[in-house]
């Protein structure tokens, strides 16, 4: 017998799929990392902190995409796997990133850049001025944000907590 049912919602799967599962299929084992993932500090402040602010002027809209989006690669990947060995590889889109605390310092320093970004143009108009605010308490956000992946990531790999850990997927 190769075949067995997901223990959730019985769909058929392989032995050697629910061995590495616990006996979930594919499908509801993202969802068990994801819920799980999901209610830590870390997963609760994450879809917050990647919101866009509402922004009245395009002026300093190119300085938050920019960071928003290099900062969601790293993020994203902890947040849908609970993962991040993969960053540590030598990733060449992570230059100098080895372990989680050159990842925090990578991470903090696009937030530095920017607030350098928008400290760059002065704002000519109170739409501008608010945008410009509004794009800082960002930058704190996303701050905390880091913060709590470092936390979530020691956590789970010093308590070697199952779920979400550093298993990789299987495929
Ligand atoms: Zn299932």
């Amino acid at each position: 017998m190769t075949a067995t049912a997901c223990r959730t919602c019985g769909a058929e799967i392989l032995l050697r799929t629910a061995e590495r599962t616990h006996g979930l299929c594919m499908p509801c084992r993202k969802q068990e990392v994801r819920d799980d993932v999901g209610g830590t500090p870390f997963g609760q402040h994450f879809d917050r902190g990647f919101r866009d602010p509402d922004l009245g002027s395009d002026s300093y809209r190119s300085c938050w995409l920019s960071a928003k989006l290099t900062l969601a690669g790293p993020m994203w990947g902890t947040r849908e796997t609970g993962s991040v060995e993969s960053l540590f590889a030598g990733d060449e889109r992570f230059p100098g990133v080895r372990d989680p605390e050159s990842l925090k310092g990578w991470c903090l320093e696009v937030l530095r850049k920017l607030r350098a970004c928008v400290e760059q143009h002065r704002a000519a108009s109170p739409v501008e001025e608010a945008d410009r605010r509004a794009i800082e308490a960002k930058a704190t956000e996303l701050e905390e944000l880091v913060r709590l992946w470092h936390a979530f990531y020691v956590a789970r790999h010093s308590s070697g907590h199952a779920a979400g850990g550093s298993a990789p997927e299987p495929k």
